[in-house]
C-alpha cells in the first residue's frame, strides 16, 4: 500500500474510533487511488486524501416529539456536510433505527464520489435519525418530521445544502419536511428539498429514478457483452423504492424477476413476481411483504431467509449496507450468477467483493449504479429554479443518458489507471479526480 494511503487510513481510525462503517468505505476508496497517487504528487503535497475525509461540518440535534398517545418522545437527528468542492452539499436522509453518526459519515462520504461521477455541480451530503417509521401514523410521521425540520431548517438552503429521502424517507414524509420549511422562512423555496410529490415541484421519474437508473447501469454492461436483460433470472433485495422500481424497469425490459426481500424475510414467486401487485401493498398500503402471498399463493415466503439463495443470473442488492457477505457470494456464484448491480448504498461485504472478483463476476458498484437519484434529484433543482417541470420522457430519457456516461467514465478511468474492467476502481478513481483537481483549484478552504 502506498505510504500516504497507509497513513491517511491511521489518520482516519484515530480521529473516528470505533467507527467501522466510515472506516470501511474510506478503506474501500483510498485503496483504489495507488497509482492516481503515485502519478499525481500535489495530492500528497497538499493532503488532499485527509482534507476529503474529514466532514466539511457535522451537525448532531435533538428530536422531541409526541406521540399519539401524548407520550413524550425523542431522537437524534443528523446532517453531515461533507464536501462542498463541486457544489453545494446534495444527499438523502435516512430514518431507520439503526443509524448512527458512523453511518451517516460513511454515507455522506460514498455521497461525495456518486455525485462526482454524474458530472453535474454537486457536493456530498447525508443526514438523517434514529427515528423508526415503522408502525408509526401519519400523524406521529408528520410531527416528528416537522420537529426535525425545526432544527434542520437552517442549515440548509438551495444553494449551502440540499436533501432528499433514502431509506425510511420518501414522498409522504419530504412533504412533511418541506411543509414545515416553507412555514419557518415564509419561502416556497422549491429547490431547497428534492423528491418532493410533483403536485409541489417534485420532479417526474425522481421517484423511479434510482432503481431505474441501476437498471440502465446493467443494461450497459450487459451490452458491452452483446446481452441485454431478455429471459435473464433476476433477484433483487429490498421491497422500497429502490428495489420497486428496479423490479419494474427489468421487467419491462424483459427480465424475469423471481425473488425480492424486506428486513422479515424473502420472497421467491417462480412465475415472476407481480409488480402491481408489490407496488400496492409496500407504496400505498404500507404492509409487510408476507401479505402477497394473500395474493398469489403460488409464491412463497421464507421467513428470516435472504433473497441470494434464489438462484439467478443478475442479483440487485437495494436494501442496505453489507446486506451481502462471503457466504451468500458463494451461493450467488455457485448458481450461476454473473452480474451483481449494487442499487443500496455498500451492500456487498469486503469479503463478498472479493469473492467475486476471484470469480470474475462483474460487480457494478453503488457509487456508479445507484447515482440516477441523485441525478435525477439534481435535475428537480434545475426545474425549480426555472419554475419549470418537465415531462417524465424528458426526464428518464436525461437519466439515460447520465448512466450511460457514468458507464463510459468508469470504464474510462479503470483503464487509464491500470485496472481495465474493474468497474469498482473505475467508479472511485473518476469520482475522486474530478473532486481533488476541485480541492486543489479552490485552495485550501
Ligand atoms: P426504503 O426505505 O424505501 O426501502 C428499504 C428496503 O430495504 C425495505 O424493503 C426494507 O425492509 C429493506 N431493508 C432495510 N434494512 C434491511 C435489512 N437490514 N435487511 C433486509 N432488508 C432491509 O429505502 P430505499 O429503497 O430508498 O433505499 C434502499 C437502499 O438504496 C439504501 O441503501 C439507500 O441508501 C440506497 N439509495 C436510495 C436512494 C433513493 O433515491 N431512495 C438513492 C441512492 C441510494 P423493511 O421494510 O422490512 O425495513
Amino acid at each position: 500500500m502506498h505510504p500516504y494511503i497507509r497513513r491517511t487510513l491511521e489518520a482516519v481510525h484515530k480521529r473516528n474510533p470505533g467507527e467501522t462503517i466510515f472506516q470501511q468505505a474510506v478503506q474501500e476508496v483510498l485503496e483504489s487511488l495507488e497509482q492516481v497517487i503515485q502519478e499525481h504528487p500535489e495530492i500528497e503535497e497538499q493532503n488532499i486524501l485527509e482534507r476529503l475525509c474529514e466532514p466539511e461540518r457535522q451537525i448532531a440535534f435533538r428530536v422531541p416529539w409526541q406521540t399519539d398517545t401524548g407520550a413524550y418522545a425523542v431522537n437524534r437527528g443528523y446532517r453531515i456536510e461533507f464536501s462542498s468542492a463541486l457544489g453545494p452539499y446534495k444527499g438523502g436522509l435516512r430514518f431507520h433505527p439503526s443509524v448512527t453518526g458512523s453511518v451517516i459519515k460513511f454515507l455522506g462520504f460514498e455521497q461525495i464520489f456518486k455525485n462526482s461521477l454524474t458530472g453535474l455541480q454537486i457536493g456530498g451530503g447525508k443526514g438523517g435519525s434514529d427515528f423508526d417509521p415503522k408502525g408509526k401514523t401519519d400523524g406521529e410521521i408528520m410531527r416528528f418530521c416537522h420537529s426535525f425540520m425545526t432544527e434542520l431548517a437552517r442549515h440548509i438552503g438551495e444553494k449551502t445544502d440540499v436533501p432528499a429521502g433514502d431509506i425510511g424517507v420518501g414522498g409522504r414524509e419530504i412533504g412533511f419536511l418541506f411543509g414545515q420549511y416553507k412555514r419557518l422562512t415564509n419561502r416556497y423555496e422549491l429547490g431547497v428539498i428534492t423528491g418532493k410529490p410533483p403536485a409541489m415541484g417534485g420532479s417526474y421519474v425522481r421517484k423511479e429514478a434510482t432503481g431505474y437508473g441501476a437498471v440502465y447501469f446493467a443494461r450497459e454492461i450487459l451490452s458491452t457483452q452483446g446481452q441485454d436483460f431478455e429471459g435473464q433470472r433476476v433477484v433483487v433485495s429490498g421491497s422500497g423504492n429502490v428495489a420497486l422500481y428496479a423490479i419494474q424497469k427489468l421487467q419491462s425490459l424483459g427480465a424475469q424477476v423471481v425473488g425480492c426481500s424486506d428486513s422479515g424475510g424473502s420472497l421467491f414467486d417462480p412465475a415472476g413476481l407481480d409488480f402491481e401487485a408489490l407496488k400496492l401493498l409496500k407504496e400505498i398500503e404500507r404492509k409487510r411483504l408476507v401479505e402477497y402471498l394473500k395474493i398469489h399463493d403460488r409464491a412463497e415466503y421464507r421467513a428470516s431467509e435472504k433473497v441470494w439463495s434464489i438462484p439467478c443470473d443478475i442479483a440487485f442488492p437495494c436494501a442496505t449496507q453489507n446486506e451481502l457477505a462471503r457466504e451468500d457470494a458463494q451461493l450467488l456464484i455457485k448458481n450461476g450468477c454473473t452480474l451483481i448491480c449494487e442499487g443500496a448504498n455498500m451492500p456487498c461485504t469486503p469479503e463478498a467483493i472479493k469473492a467475486f472478483e476471484e470469480a470474475s463476476v462483474i460487480l457494478a458498484p453503488a457509487k456508479a449504479a445507484n447515482a440516477g437519484g441523485v441525478a435525477v434529484s439534481n435535475l428537480e433543482v434545475q426545474q425549480n429554479a426555472n419554475w419549470q417541470q418537465w415531462k417524465p420522457k424528458q426526464v428518464d430519457e436525461q437519466l439515460q443518458t447520465i448512466m450511460k456516461q457514468i458507464h463510459k467514465n468508469c470504464l474510462f478511468y479503470a483503464e487509464r489507471y491500470g485496472q481495465a474492467g474493474n468497474l469498482i476502481h473505475g467508479a472511485n478513481i473518476g469520482g475522486f479526480i474530478r473532486v481533488a483537481e476541485a480541492m486543489r483549484d479552490l485552495g485550501h478552504v
